[in-house]
């Protein structure tokens, strides 16, 4: 424990935000788990289940599990999305800590405890890092080294790569990350922006139980896309310097040809260079077109302010 941490002096009231979308089967083994580990590990609990627009039969396990003390379901009106539905289970939260885990049992109730003593020992975050990430394809691994790369070139705070949503933070935390405005929510990058004084707990991911991950290739890069754009505005200058070298690559061509005219008197023939200079440059200002496109399209997403999400039913009563 590094200095300046004051221990706290009593278990927390904890709440535990699920995000469940479509996870019937997975909430029926996870709900028991999650209850009797939290009577261990706080002074009094909350789950806050959010229903992210599920479409199979979850429904009745809500009505059913929102009766019971402790249990609070946030109904949203349509799929939002996991990062929407984790800031709908935040700002319901009542907890002086709150747990955020996904219900596939992915992450293992297990592993609440240790995140407590952290909190006790003074730390404000604790996060599970996957001591090893060889469940997941290699297209995953490698995509996931390279966006962490570039997500990190030169910022002042650091996402740590293989830490996820399951994490324990502090009242304190959860205030700051609620009062970001912003409607990109990346929260892999918003808790390192937040800061606080953080601990990795290392863990082993299992295998989801039942069901497939809503996270299929082409929305991963979707994600890792908003991820680099809320994060870095390295790519725009990436833009401005190639560029600004290719403009003087050109200047000097140009320079080179004109001398060579002047000198020898003879013109170059180049319908090759031409064609190929053209299809060079143009892919080049359609790439930088796309890249200015990928920002302004955030920038609309965010002056449009909509509503990050939209509660359909609230049923059952937590801590507060
Ligand atoms: N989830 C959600 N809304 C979505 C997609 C996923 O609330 O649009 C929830 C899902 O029910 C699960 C968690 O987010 O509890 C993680 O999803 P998943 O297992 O599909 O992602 P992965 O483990 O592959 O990252
Ligand atoms: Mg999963």
């Amino acid at each position: 424990m590094p200095a300046g941490r004051t221990p706290r002096p009593r278990l927390p009231t904890l709440s535990c935000v699920v995000p469940c979308r479509n996870e019937v089967a997975n909430l029926a083994l996870l709900l028991p788990q999650l209850t009797a580990q939290l009577a261990e590990c706080s002074s009094g609990w909350e789950i806050v289940l959010v229903d992210d627009g599920s479409t199979d039969a979850s429904a009745a396990l809500f009505d059913e599990w929102s009766t019971r003390p402790g249990i609070v379901v946030l109904r949203l009106s349509r799929n939002f999305g996991k990062e929407a539905a984790l800031t709908a289970g935040l700002e319901a939260s009542g907890g002086e800590v709150v747990v955020m885990m996904d219900a596939d049992l992915q992450h293992p109730p297990a592993l609440i405890p240790s995140f407590v003593r952290y909190w006790l020992a003074g730390a404000d975050v604790a996060y599970a890092v996957r001591a090893n990430r060889q469940d997941e394809s290699a297209f995953k691994q490698w995509g996931s080294r390279w966006f962490y790369r570039l997500l990190n070139l030169g910022d002042r705070f650091e996402v740590p790569p293989d830490a996820g949503d399951f994490r324990l933070i502090d009242r304190a935390v959860v205030q700051s990350l609620l009062a970001l405005p912003e409607r990109n929510r990346f929260m892999k990058g918003l808790y390192a922006w937040v800061g606080f004084d953080a601990v990795a707990v290392p863990y082993l991911p299992a295998e989801r139980a039942h069901g497939a991950s809503s996270y299929r290739p082409l929305r991963l890069v979707g994600l890792a896309l908003d991820g680099l754009t809320a994060f870095t505005t390295w790519p725009l200058r990436a833009v401005s310097a190639v560029g600004g070298l290719l403009a003087l690559c050109a200047f000097l061509y140009g320079a080179y040809l004109t001398l060579v005219y002047l000198l020898y008197g003879h013109v170059v023939s180049g319908w090759t260079t031409i064609v190929v200079g053209l299809m060079l440059f143009s892919g080049i200002q359609l790439v930088s077109i796309g890249v200015l496109g990928e920002y302004i399209g955030r920038i609309f997403e965010e002056v449009k302010a909509r509503p990050l999400y939209i509660v359909k039913k609230l049923m059952g009563r937590g801590l507060t």
